[in-house]
């Protein structure tokens, strides 16, 4: 107790004083240095806006990602030297299925999210943004965010701030729906790009292998109300043992995937990406709803009058996908129908593998 009071004490004098210092201004102000708000900073920078990016870790791109994107949607909005590996074919099984999906040109990418950061905060602030990192943001109001290095306020301000958002807090938007992501990385690169669809293991989730340049994310993702994250990791264990893949030694590093989108524009606050609920809750795809859904927000900033199409799709996708996995997790039996369909479909091609994706 003695030692806690004097620390104490000074913590309060320095809120005091920053709460006597006066607000330093921005036209908007993003919390989240993730793929949405670094989209969303280069957008409105780049129309001459004064904007500030508030980013609570000191490096920017490190995240638990598998960094899978599909070709036709971010890998064609990078620079080539980011794209790690590029695969025209896809394994997909199930519990009773396998196949090969084969087409002409790459259908999902790979890429480094550390490497992605870099790139995107670089951009970011060649179009003349202000990035602080190393500054969580613990305290909002109406027109002000504070942090411990002092007080910004703003006209806009945009919750780009993940899974566990305090915009999103901030504004009691509710979110129940969520998946969890669980991967290790191999430190090799894997030959091919796999997707297994198993309902005896996963119920309504699913587990990859996505290899990189020099690595190999392998991992499962599944609806927390499905599945916990301590069963999910021992299913894992026993996938990838099965597979003769040694994870031992290795640290498995796991996250919430918020998917339980309820709204994306709160006046003059917005959120993006994860911390609205974007990502699918089907897949865990998250990194190009992120991108589409900052940028209409950057577009809807820019012009009252925008009319968001891209993200309008996005939600319709996004709605459907959690449809369809709240229906697969009624029973097993439902499940395991809707997987086997799904595989069949896809083998026949009745359906495009693009469907899965949510920008499509
Ligand atoms: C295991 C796993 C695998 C995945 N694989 C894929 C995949 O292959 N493909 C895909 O598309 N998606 C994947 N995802 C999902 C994807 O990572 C996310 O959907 C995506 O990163 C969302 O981007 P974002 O910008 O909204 O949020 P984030 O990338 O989470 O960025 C949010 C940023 O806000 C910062 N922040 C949070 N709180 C504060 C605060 N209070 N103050 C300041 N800063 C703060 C965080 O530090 C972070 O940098 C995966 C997720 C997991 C868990």
């Amino acid at each position: 107790m003695h030692n806690q009071a004097p620390t104490t004490t000074f913590a309060t004098y320095i809120k005091l004083y920053i709460l006597t210092m006066s607000p330093q201004h921005f036209h908007t102000i993003i919390i989240g240095a993730g793929p949405a708000g670094l989209s969303c900073a280069r957008i409105l920078a780049s129309s001459g806006k004064s904007v500030l990016v508030l980013e609570k870790n000191k490096k920017i791109g490190p995240k638990i990602c598998a960094g899978g994107v599909t070709s036709s949607g971010l890998s064609q909005a990078i620079p080539e030297r980011l794209v790690e590996r590029q695969f025209p074919i896809q394994n997909v099984s199930s519990t009773f299925q396998k196949t090969r999906l084969v087409a002409k040109e790459p259908m999902v990418s790979t890429v480094n999210r550390e490497n992605l950061g870099k790139w995107m905060a670089e951009t970011a602030l060649e179009a003349g943004a202000t990035i602080k990192t190393g500054l969580a943001v613990k305290e909002l109001t109406d027109t002000e965010v504070v942090t411990s290095q002092g007080r910004y306020s703003f006209e806009f301000l945009v919750g780009a701030d993940g899974s566990n958002s305090i915009v999103r807090r901030f504004l009691k938007v509710p979110a129940t729906k969520i998946g969890v992501g669980i991967h290790y990385h191999i430190p090799t690169s894997m030959p091919d790009m796999v997707w297994h669809l198993d309902p005896q293991r996963f119920n309504t989730g699913y587990c990859w292998i996505f290899p990189q340049a020099r690595r190999t994310s392998v991992g499962a993702y599944s609806f927390r109300d499905d599945m916990s994250p301590k069963i999910l990791k021992n299913r894992l264990h026993s996938w990838l043992e099965g597979l003769n893949i040694d994870y031992h030694g290795l640290q498995p590093k796991a996250a919430n995937i918020n998917f339980d989108y309820r709204g994306w524009r709160f006046k003059n606050i917005f959120l993006a990406g994860d911390a609205a609920g974007f990502a699918s809750g089907l897949t865990g795809e998250g990194i190009l709803p992120a991108i589409i859904s900052a940028e209409e927000i950057a577009a809807t900033i820019l012009d009252a009058n925008h009319r968001p199409s891209r993200l309008n799709k996005l939600i319709r996708n996004h709605n459907r996908h959690t449809r369809l996995l709240l229906l697969a997790g009624k029973n097993k039996f439902c499940c395991q129908l809707i997987m086997e369909s799904l595989m069949l479909a896809l083998k026949l091609k009745i359906i495009p593998f693009s469907t899965l994706e949510m920008a499509h």
